[in-house]
């Protein structure tokens, strides 16, 4: 531990906290005037469906969808100034240093009997950074699903399994997290220069073997999964899977309805452990046809090996962030500059935590605009191995069942929305059914 309170180290006066403070403030800036944007594009649209889908939304649905997209963005945009200023008070406020005085275990008569050294300091540490932001963002989810969703029909939970839900995740979050803070503040401690390849290795290893376990380990303390019953859409999705050349070690339906009336169906896992899962919600709003091709979007996306790329890219980034931590960590300015007179390898690992969003945030278009061409390339799976005019009536029931509005601001949607435009995703599926033979 390196204490940074030498008085010709600057505080507050540094470059990163100038740089931090020109990217938080025009990353702030422009998520609030794009939320305003996208209110403003909504309730303009609000009165008529666009005419491309006149006929599949009745004026009621299309003003449902707005309003509910227009509650959720105004609390979204609520929520903005909240988080700025637990982010400055825990950075610039000296919030962090606070946090890390107060989880010292030395300090507490009952943890010295558990003789807990640093690499626990920083653990707690660690945790009670995860804890305040659960605690800020707690009365904004309790809105938006006890008022909003309640409000629009979506909500299938109690209060009480709501929060039966935050215990299991908070202890599911304990099992998983814990052991790899404290494995990597320990390659932290002891690797030498390069821990943070180790890191890296560790972080890799661990969210690959989180994802292959999901599925049948984690998945299951959450939703009950039951076997697709023998049936059409059975036989239906058999037939896919072989007319495309897949392999699933089984076909669930996951009751989604316990929580919420959105439907959503996925393809998961890795190799054998592959499975597809089906929300029951969703098998209630659309027909097996439909269903088929759903499934046959989201063989698209394993087809075209978008998962993997999509690690490949998140673990690369990873490995340059991990090793611009490592030049950050050594200069005493990172830690002044945001109030933290104790360098350690965890508040180090701590405020880069904090600041990552903010580094992240301008790249945010990039991430989206990678999605989207992956939802093409998906769909145009889909409408060559099932069929676009059933994933086009399947989408369209989507949308109105999800309340998803069809008339996103342009701006809002280049730089939030992982899918197409319902727009131009229809758009693109009408042109690739075949021509009509006469
Ligand atoms: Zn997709």
């Amino acid at each position: 531990m390196q204490s940074l309170t030498d008085p010709s180290i600057p505080l507050f006066n540094t470059p990163f906290t100038t740089l931090f403070l020109i990217l938080f403030g025009l990353g702030l800036g422009l998520r609030f005037w794009l939320a305003t944007r996208q209110l403003r594009h909504v309730a303009r649209h609000r009165a008529t469906p666009p005419s491309a889908f006149a006929d599949a939304i009745t004026p009621e649905a299309h003003q449902k969808a707005a309003d509910y997209t227009l509650a959720k963005t105004r609390l979204a945009r609520l929520q903005l100034p909240v988080e700025a200023a637990l982010l400055l008070a825990l950075t610039l406020g000296g919030g962090l240093q606070f946090l890390h005085a107060l989880t010292d275990p030395h300090q507490y008569f009952w943890m010295q009997a558990l003789s807990l050294g640093e690499l626990w300091h920083g653990a707690l540490l660690l945790i009670s950074l995860a804890v305040a932001s659960a605690l800020v963002d707690l009365p904004f989810d309790l809105w938006r699903q006890f008022v909003i969703d309640v409000r629009f029909d979506f909500n299938r939970q109690t209060l009480r399994g709501y929060l039966l839900d935050m215990v299991r995740q908070t202890l599911v979050g304990l099992a998983i997290g814990l052991p790899l803070i404290l494995l990597i503040l320990w390659l932290m401690g002891i690797a030498g220069q390069h821990w943070w390849l180790w890191a890296w290795l560790v972080w890799a290893g661990f969210n690959l073997t989180l994802l292959s376990l999901y599925p049948t380990l984690i998945a299951p303390l959450f939703n009950r999964f039951t076997p697709l019953p023998e049936g059409e859409l059975c036989s239906r999705i058999e037939g896919l899977l072989t007319r495309c050349g897949f392999h699933a070690s089984g076909v669930f339906v996951m009751d989604g309805s316990r929580r919420s009336s959105h439907g959503n169906a996925y393809f998961t896992g890795f190799g054998k452990s592959r499975r597809i899962v089906f929300y029951d919600t969703l098998l209630n709003q659309i027909n097996p046809a439909e269903t088929e091709a759903v499934l046959a979007h989201e063989l698209g996306h394993a087809h075209h090996q978008h998962i993997k790329r999509r690690l490949t890219m998140m673990f690369t980034l990873s490995l340059g962030l991990l090793y611009l931590l490592a030049q950050f960590k050594q200069m005493p300015a990172f830690y002044t500059g945001f109030g933290v007179s104790t360098a350690t390898d965890a508040t180090a690992l701590a405020l880069f935590v904090l600041l990552l969003p903010v580094l992240l945030f301008p790249f945010s278009p990039v991430f989206s605009a990678g999605s989207r061409r992956h939802e093409f390339e998906a769909d145009r799976y889909a409408a060559q191995h099932s069929s676009a005019d059933h994933l086009i009536a399947a989408l369209l029931k989507l949308y109105r069942e999800n309340a998803s509005t069809l008339t996103p601001d342009p701006l809002y949607a280049l730089f939030y929305d992982s899918h197409p435009k319902p727009t131009e995703r229809i758009g693109q599926l009408q042109a690739l059914k075949p021509a009509p033979t006469h």
